[in-house]
């Protein structure tokens, strides 16, 4: 990577470097959104620059509440604004040195959803997380499905109950049977989880009947956000057989406010685990295909400070996005430009990396310890979990920000 420097005051282990450059939806006041760039603690008013005739977008692409019709205007147009940016923040001589109004602080501003989400899918895609899960609900000596390791398995999720990260989220109410129990009861759920994931936005629509291949499948993704897929456990396991996940899922899911793009992501691409057996034609691809990203949760409760209670990598992803694109596409199926597609709960080997309460507790067997003392297996009301993410080599970080939400009680 080539060294860039910014006039611009960027805090070291900022994940708004000028190596990144994401873009967002941002308000401040009572004024309406409209599309930005991050750099370091600030926000480039994208509106503003192109109002003074220094991109090549019309400024009403960024006076919009989502950037779904920026995004469409192609990867040649919004690579070129990206990189535009970049320059008018590096070169000594830009003419941003003498418009102060065209940057706002992140901290005076409000973030909100950044694309308008048409649909969304959720993959499964990491071994350890499958692996652990089907261990604890079926069978420990054969948890993976026989499908596994041939299919990018996932399923349709919830479009309409995607919020922007710091949402408040309503604990779920719903129907729960366990063992014990003869009949179903009628509840509010108490095992309460979170799945750390990233999403990758569509950036390129495509025709009814259209396939998508490994190979092409860079072009229709925009960028990456952090993703948390936040589940009813109790919920999840009464309904789930015989379709599949329903109401343990769709009642909220948070995503971060920043799309990293994928042109920023460029220098961590990472070669993925090795799949074994070989999958089918239309599966396979060239190159790296992971992305070294490191990803962290923690949490925090009205009376204990946040503290990690997992680290885990975007690298461990046993399905890569490309996989995931071709094969949500080789049956015809069109996507659209702000659909999100997210990876499935992103577990690491061993206990610190697991992305789920469900894997950290064990099912609820093993109590972990927050930093006053008290314990958890799932999460309860009033607390707080955040998800971070970056990505850093020779020094230069691409990050994500975090995802935060917090449980309010059910109603
Ligand atoms: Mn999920």
């Amino acid at each position: 990577m080539t060294t860039l420097n910014t006039w611009v005051p960027v805090p070291e282990k900022s994940d708004f470097s000028i190596y990144n450059l994401p873009f967002g939806i941002f308000s401040k006041n009572t004024e309406a959104p409209k599309a930005g760039i991050a750099i370091g603690e600030q926000i480039v008013d994208l509106a503003l620059v192109s109002e003074l005739g220094l991109l090549d977008v019309d400024a009403g692409y960024f006076k919009k509440s989502t950037l779904n019709d920026f995004i469409a205007l192609g990867k040649e147009i919004t690579n070129k604004v990206r990189l535009d940016i970049q320059k008018l923040l590096v070169i000594e001589n830009s003419p941003l040195k003498n418009y102060p109004e065209v940057f706002v602080l992140q901290k005076d501003a409000r973030m909100h959803l950044p694309v308008h989400v048409g649909d969304y899918t959720d993959f499964y895609s990491s071994i350890e997380h499958a692996t652990n899960v089907g261990k604890m609900f079926r069978d420990p000596e054969n948890a993976l499905l026989p499908n596994w390791r041939h299919i990018p398995v996932g399923y349709h999720g919830r479009a309409s109950s995607i919020v922007v990260s710091g949402t408040e989220i309503r604990r779920p109410m719903g129907q729960v049977k366990t063992n014990d129990m003869k009949a179903p009861v009628f509840q509010a759920s108490n095992r309460l989880d979170f799945e750390l994931e990233m999403g990758f936005i569509v950036g390129k629509s495509t025709e009814l009947g259209e396939r998508v291949s490994t190979k092409d499948a860079a072009n229709h993704i925009f960028g990456l956000v952090l993703f948390n897929d936040w589940s009813a456990r109790d919920i999840q396991k009464w309904e789930y057989v015989p379709l599949g996940p329903f109401l343990g899922k769709s009642f909220a899911s948070s995503m971060s406010p920043w799309i990293v793009t994928l042109e920023a992501l460029e220098p961590f691409k990472i070669k993925g685990p090795e799949q074994e057996p070989e999958v089918l034609s239309y599966l396979e691809y060239e190159g790296d295909r992971n992305y070294d990203i490191q990803l962290e949760v923690s949490m925090s409760t009205s009376t204990s400070e946040d503290i990690t209670i997992s680290k885990s990598n975007f690298k461990y992803m046993y399905w890569n996005m490309m996989q995931q694109l071709a094969h949500h596409t080789v049956n015809g199926c069109n996507i659209n430009v702000g659909d999100v597609m997210a990876s499935g709960t992103i577990s690491g080997k061993d206990e610190s990396s697991y992305g789920s309460l469900l894997e950290i507790s064990w099912g609820g067997k093993k109590p972990f310890e927050l930093k006053d003392g008290s314990k958890r297996t799932f999460i309860e009301n009033n607390d707080t979990v955040t998800m971070r993410g970056f990505a850093e080599k020779e020094g230069k970080r691409v990050g994500f920000g975090e995802v935060t939400g917090t449980i309010l009680p059910s109603r």
